[in-house]
């Protein structure tokens, strides 16, 4: 768990500053072995996914910033195949993302995707 802190400030400082050269490189270097691409269902987005009232502010600009949305325009590029994605852990409903805290959907998309290295 610690180790994905540090990844995911890591990559939130890259956003934060408009950068998002190296991480690719940078998470080549990481190890995925860990992570799933999730169900990847396609539906109705569960209510609680759509519940902002606990993130930051500076999660909502980042959000806001990587333009994501809840059903991606390109159904080939979704937060379910994205390198980037958490999948829902704990019994919770929604999934996350490296880049921002909050929830995040399979079905969703931002103009980070990234591919996942699963496969
Ligand atoms: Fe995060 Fe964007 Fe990847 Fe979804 S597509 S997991 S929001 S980086």
């Amino acid at each position: 768990m610690k180790k994905v802190c540090g990844r995911r400030e890591f990559i939130r400082m890259h956003v934060i500053s408009g950068s998002f050269l190296g991480i690719a490189a940078a998470l080549t270097r990481c190890d995925s072995a860990s992570r799933s691409s999730g169900s990847g269902e396609k539906g109705p987005v569960p209510e609680p996914c759509e519940d902002l009232s606990g993130v930051s502010e500076n999660d909502r600009q980042i959000r806001e910033k990587a333009a994501y949305v809840t059903v991606s325009p390109q159904p080939e590029k979704t937060c379910s195949n994205c390198h980037l994605y958490l999948p829902p852990s704990g019994g919770k409903a929604c999934g996350g993302c490296m880049l921002f805290k909050g929830p995040v959907v399979p079905s969703g998309y931002c103009t980070y995707w990234v591919p996942s290295q699963a496969g």
